[in-house]
């Protein structure tokens, strides 16, 4: 049996039954293998395509920051929503 990931979504934990892979915080599922097949590798995220207002103003308030564009992305992307989560 090979080892499942956790959700490609949300990155929460997943759970098996019957071949079939689940995620209890966003509701996504899929077959084990396709599950496993659509996880983002390490260091990656899935974002919306356009930012939120809530990435907005997490991005405007770390302009300033000594990271620069860094800073201003990490905070962006800490501010973005997790998919099934709110917006
Ligand atoms: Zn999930």
């Amino acid at each position: 049996m090979s080892e499942l990931l956790p959700c490609p979504l949300c990155g929460d934990k997943a759970t098996r039954a019957s071949g079939y892979a689940s995620c209890d915080s966003c509701s996504a599922w899929a077959q084990v293998e396709d599950w496993n097949r659509r996880h983002a590798p390490d260091g990656w995220q899935m974002v919306p395509v356009e930012p939120t207002g809530r990435m907005q103003v997490a991005g405007l308030r770390q302009r300033y920051d000594e990271d620069g564009t860094r800073g201003v992305y990490r905070a962006m992307l800490a501010a973005a929503p997790k998919l099934g989560g709110e917006v």
